[in-house]
């Protein structure tokens, strides 16, 4: 026994070693707790000598700075400097605007719980609830959708005037210019009731409200420009848009080829010092009808006019449209959702040099302007159109399948027909909480650029994978356009919201990681800019500071996750021990893993990650699905924790979590070093990967509960426009469940009564058998007739005279094919 006292000593110090790690212990406590490891080791063990030498060359080394920076950072910072990716202006300004939240901490591998839950929940104002419950379910009453996708082209004329009138355009304008001045919170409110309507209808509310003028003029324009626009804006009097995108530069819209030149030129009789400029831009939503048009473009002043800087860059300009030579009007048509949306031309047009937002200083800080101001509207307004639209999608398909039978059964109790229903039910949650996440951290002063990235992301790509599920469904009832028809129009739709304000793609491959990494890692903004220091010894310096630092923290995170995997997540505490504990867990885990991974891809890939995308996209998944399971978590909490919703709450987590396994386990697979993708595999799945896709119990349980009304189904779909008035097929979709489900046992005692189980289709007639058989009640029979009548419209379609759906129109401009001018 006395021999294995040496052993024993070994390894209790270096489970002491292992837990300092775990902890993060800093340097200094790391050495001094060794210290007096190695001094108690040296009375038990004979060859503590050896230990001793190994701890002067790597502790000395590491405590004393001149010797560190000699040996260790000052090598390591020369590579740096010269691998470091160049970094364009561009994606400088884009680094260096917004700011970091929630996702730092899942970023760093160790989230604070607590501080998740002391996140205030997002709350309506009296007068944004009166705003809510009047004029936006008023204009839902009002809207036809049928009448402005496929007959009108666009809003009806009265209900442009009620949006007008009752400010909706102005949102986000400040009281003191008349507009509405809501919370984050409150427009996502109103746009997710308005989307779950009508596209066109959120979208012509959503945009004004999102990046354009109102919110540039608002941050930087002059006073004399928030004076004149802000209150016209409010008022309705001018309608906005805003124009990035040109036919060459589309994602890549820092590269704009529209170009304006300071010189002097004649406005309204007087030489007075402004811009001759050129642009073509296509894609701009309300351009069409547009009275004001934020143009970004690039200027340059050859002349020296403003100043010595001959290229200022991209500028933002406000160029009324009624100017003689500004093309607008012509409309593009997309996906039969049509929004105003169309091309803005003009040749050498001169305006005034104050005609730049902000004013003659605020040349050349239009990409600047643009990147600050896109995360908030970004967070807002697509991922809150997607989750009206998916609240709406999957209470109505619930309900629908409930209501239509085939094979003598609701089609909702099929097991396959649960499959998708369960991951409309558990999307529609995760998306919900995600969105009032976000727009929580905006309300609380945030401009969350990763978050804004990862929700416009998420959320428009489960929106539209989810309108797959609901039109598979729905079946051809889905299928045949009309009136009649709830799904169709968000389903072609959907490509839209992927497309706008960073397509998809590019945001997943680049985007959130690529900036996540960058603005959430504790440690690498700060190498960098030691990197780019012009003081070589300053730089390195504080390169030295952070680079220990970083190598302490990716120890750390090794041992961590170590730790994690072959513990099970046995030790981690949660803030909760109820069934949501093993969450709290695995979350954490992965959070360790995911900071462990992005040092080892920095690491081994150094600037080469920049174009390594899918690694890049895989990070960024498992940094997304953190974030969402964590809004999950987040709003069960905020909710009061209701045990009937945890149902939800466990697919949500299940599906994230497993799809955040997923991303881990084929990143490690395709890892560019196959050798580091295996060790790693190793360390962060030492007995194999522990999760699984929501079983198929768990998705019955969902589909039940989209199909059964309850509390629990309610608040999945709160703040839709549900209310039960003539027109909206949502609100008789509900009406025709409830009455469904209460004629179930009427229609068994009628059929019981008959002595044969007839189909459950003309229940108006069973009705009049049940009442001359004296089984049914003149107000049970009634109620039969009406689930009748409410069933016929659930499942019948439209149909049309061949006239009605026959449409000529003229030629497009434009599009004649280029070969037709070759034959
Ligand atoms: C209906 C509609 C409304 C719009 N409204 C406005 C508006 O009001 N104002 C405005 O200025 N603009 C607007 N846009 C433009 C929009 O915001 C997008 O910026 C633009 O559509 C993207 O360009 P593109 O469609 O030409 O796609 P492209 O840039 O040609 O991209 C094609 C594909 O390549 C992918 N991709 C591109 N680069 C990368 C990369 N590096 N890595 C991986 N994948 C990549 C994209 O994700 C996409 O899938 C609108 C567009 C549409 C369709």
């Amino acid at each position: 026994m006395q021999s294995y006292i040496p052993l024993f000593a070994l390894i209790a110090g270096l489970l002491l070693m292992g837990g300092l790690a775990y902890f993060r212990a800093s340097l200094l406590a790391f050495s001094l707790v060794l210290t007096g490891l190695l001094v108690a080791y040296s009375f038990v063990s004979p060859f503590s000598q050896l230990f001793w030498l190994a701890y002067l060359l790597i502790i000395g080394g590491l405590n004393f700075k001149a010797l560190r920076q000699q040996l260790i950072s000052k090598p390591l910072f020369k590579i740096f400097k010269k691998i470091m990716p160049e970094m364009s202006r561009t994606e400088k300004e884009a680094i260096d605007a917004g700011t970091t939240w929630w996702e730092g901490e899942l970023f760093r591998g160790a989230p604070d719980w607590k501080k998740l839950h002391s996140y205030p929940a997002p709350r309506l104002s009296p007068e944004e609830q009166a705003f809510l419950d009047g004029p936006v379910e008023q204009v839902c009453a009002m809207t036809r959708d049928w009448e402005i996708t496929h007959e009108l082209a666009d809003l009806p004329e009265e209900i442009w005037d009620f949006l007008k009138q009752h400010k909706f355009f102005a949102m986000i304008i400040k009281k003191q210019y008349g507009g509405l001045e809501f919370s984050a919170y409150a427009q996502s409110c109103v746009l997710q009731k308005l989307a779950g309507v009508s596209a066109v209808l959120s979208s012509t509310v959503g945009v004004p409200n999102s990046l354009g003028p109102g919110e540039l003029l608002q941050h930087y324009g002059t006073k004399q420009q928030q004076d004149h626009y802000l209150p016209r804006l409010a008022e309705g009097k001018e309608i906005p848009c805003f124009a990035l995108t040109s036919p060459e530069a589309g994602s890549d819209a820092g590269s704009i080829p529209d170009a304006g030149v300071v010189c002097m030129g004649e406005w309204q009789g007087e030489q007075v010092l402004g811009m001759r400029i050129t642009w073509n831009k296509r894609y701009i939503t309300l351009a069409p009808v547009a009275t004001i048009l934020g143009l970004a473009f690039k200027l340059s002043d050859p002349d020296g006019l403003l100043g010595e800087q001959k290229e200022l860059g991209i500028t933002c300009a406000l160029i009324p449209t009624d100017i003689e030579g500004v093309e607008v009007g012509r409309r593009h048509f997309p996906l039969n959702v049509p929004f105003m949306n169309g091309p803005t031309r003009a040749t050498d047009l001169f305006v005034p040099i104050d005609f730049i937002i902000g004013g003659k200083e605020m040349a050349g800080q239009g990409w600047r302007m643009l990147v600050e101001c896109l995360s908030v509207g970004r967070g807002i307004t697509l991922p809150s159109s997607a989750t009206g639209g998916i609240k709406n999608a999957a209470l109505a398909t619930g309900a629908y399948a409930r209501i239509r039978r085939q094979f003598k059964l609701p089609i909702g109790k099929m097991e396959g027909i649960e499959e998708p229903l369960a991951r409309l039910a558990g999307n529609a949650y995760l998306m919900g909480a995600a969105s009032d996440l976000t727009v929580s951290a905006i309300d609380l002063g945030e401009k969350p650029s990763v978050i804004s990235a990862i929700v416009k992301y998420h959320l428009t790509h489960r929106g539209q994978r989810a309108s797959i599920d609901a039109m598979d469904i729905v079946g051809g009832k889905g299928i045949c356009l009309g009136p009649k028809n709830f799904l169709a129009r968000a389903y072609q739709g959907a490509p839209i919201a992927i497309t706008v304000e960073g397509a998809n793609i590019l945001t997943r491959s680049m985007i959130i990681y690529g900036q996540g990494a960058i603005r959430c890692h504790p440690y690498v903004l700060n190498e960098m800019a030691a990197a780019q220091d012009p003081d070589f010894n300053r730089g390195l310096d504080s390169f030295d500071k952070a680079l220990f630092s970083h190598l302490g923290f990716a120890f750390s995170n090794f041992v961590r996750s170590f730790w994690f995997g072959i513990t099970g997540n046995n030790f981690v505490s949660a803030p909760y021990s109820d069934q949501t504990a093993v969450y709290y867990k695995q979350l954490t885990r992965f959070s360790s893993n995911l900071a462990l991974l992005s040092d080892v891809a920095m690491g081994t890939l150094g600037g080469n990650l920049k174009r390594k995308e899918r690694v890049s996209a895989r990070l960024g998944d498992m940094l997304s699905q953190l974030y969402l399971a964590s809004a999950v978590l987040k709003r069960y909490d905020d909710e009061g924790r209701k045990t009937e919703d945890l149902p939800l709450v466990h697919w949500s987590m299940q599906d994230a979590l497993f799809q955040l396994q997923t991303a881990l386990d084929e990143l490690l697979l395709n890892f560019p070093n196959k050798l580091v993708g295996k060790f790693m595999h190793w360390v962060l799945f030492p007995l194999g990967k522990p999760l699984h896709a929501p079983s198929d119990q768990l998705d019955h349980t969902l589909a039940r509960i989209l199909q059964q009304p309850s509390e629990t189904r309610d608040r999945l779909g709160q703040g839709r426009f549900d209310s039960r008035v003539a027109g909206n097929v949502y609100g008789e979709l509900e009406q025709t469940l409830e009455d469904v489900l209460a004629c179930e046992a009427l229609y068994d005692r009628v059929c019981q009564a008959l002595g044969e189980k007839r189909p459950f289709t003309q229940l108006d007639k069973l009705a009049e058998q049940g009442l001359h058989l004296g089984v049914l009640s003149p107000e049970e029979a009634q109620l039969m007739k009406r689930t009748e009548q409410g069933r016929l419209a659930a499942i019948n379609v439209d149909d049309f005279d061949h006239q009605q759906l026959e449409n000529r129109p003229a030629q497009p401009q434009g599009s004649h094919s280029s070969w037709d001018s070759v034959a």
